[in-house]
């Protein structure tokens, strides 16, 4: 089989490409490296199945041969990240998922769009299940986000109802592990590097506001299933990890695991429009791709931080 990963260069995307060649696909990656990083990609370089392309799918896409899949990842994803490229965050996910449902129609790929648990917005319903549809500020500043993702939800059942391509839609919720950019502004590589560092952590709101913490090696399962299973045409789901705690609880278990007595600080919150509340309900997922969570949040906490203690040059801890 022969993949195309967009966003393949980022923290997500680099462990899907990693997944798929050990499943022994052919895996080419495009990536614009706005927020990608070519460091997560180092390993696989002289890989004989491997692929790396600097691209920009904002522009038509480019690329030569068959082509099996389509991994739609390309996307800033934190929420400094595209607050700080908005304009390219609404066009990587309108003309950049046009251009590669049109490559999905052409060379008859299966299609996989990206989407996000911010399609939900603030949710009045929780925990959100698929057709739950939202509570979005369609203008605030996250909007360039969240409007970016649901306009991609639409294209890609357009192209499912009036094209018959094979594709679905998987909504992510949030997701830590190895390779999360130190500096993308989220929530565990900033309490995960402040607690290593001795620096404090920063709350920002009363912290009482929940998330929900997929470890990758499971959502990157959920993105594979999502793909393969028979009957996902035209489906989305949800992805992610329902154990649910609020932003001071996973401040509390970060300190925790990395044995850091670094202090608690409350700064305002985000932004107006951060959600108060965040979970998925998995139900459809565990039903439809016989798919759900394995790695506990502290197993998973202990791996990133592992890997944060060699990214800033601490060393390995020593029992
Ligand atoms: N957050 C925080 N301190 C930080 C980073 C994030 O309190 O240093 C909060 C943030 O305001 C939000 C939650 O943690 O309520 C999750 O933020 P993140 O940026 O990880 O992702 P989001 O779920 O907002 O996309």
């Amino acid at each position: 089989m022969r993949s195309l990963v967009t966003g393949g260069a980022g923290f997500l995307g680099s462990h899907l490409c990693d997944r798929l060649l050990a499943r022994g696909d052919e895996v080419v990656c495009f990536d614009n490296l706005t927020t990608g990083q070519r460091e997560n990609l180092a390993h696989l370089e002289s890989h004989p199945r491997f692929q790396f392309v600097q691209a920009d799918v904002i522009q038509p896409v480019l690329i030569d041969g068959r082509i099996d899949r389509i991994f739609h990842l390309a996307s800033p994803a934190s929420p400094p990240g595209y607050m700080q490229r908005p304009l390219e965050t609404a066009l990587v996910n309108s003309f950049g998922t046009y251009h590669l449902l049109r490559l999905a129609q052409e060379r008859g790929a299966r299609f996989l769009m990206a989407s996000t648990s911010e399609a939900y917005g603030d949710p009045e319903v929780h925990p959100q299940p698929e057709d739950y549809w939202g509570h979005v500020n369609p203008v605030g500043e996250r909007s360039c986000y969240d409007e970016g993702k649901r306009f991609a939800e639409a294209l890609t059942m357009i192209f499912v109802r009036q094209f018959g391509v094979d594709a679905r839609v998987v909504r992510i919720f949030n997701c830590y592990g190895p390779r999360s950019d130190p500096n993308d502004g989220r929530l565990v590589p900033n309490f995960v590097t402040q607690a290593l560092t001795g620096k404090p952590l920063t709350v920002y709101g009363d912290g009482q506001q929940t998330r929900s913490l997929c470890y990758v090696s499971d959502l990157v399962e959920g993105l594979v299933r999502a793909m393969e299973a028979p009957g996902s045409t035209g489906r989305v789901y949800n992805l992610g990890n329902p154990d649910e705690r609020t932003v001071l609880q996973f401040a509390e278990i970060i300190r925790r695991v990395t044995g850091s007595n670094s202090p608690i600080v409350y700064l305002p919150r985000m932004s107006p429009d951060d959600p108060h509340r965040r979970c998925p309900d998995i139900t459809r997922a565990r039903h439809e791709l016989n798919w759900e969570p394995t790695v506990q949040l502290e197993d998973g906490l202990r791996e990133t931080v592992a890997w944060f203690r060699e990214r800033l040059g601490l060393g390995a801890v020593r029992n």
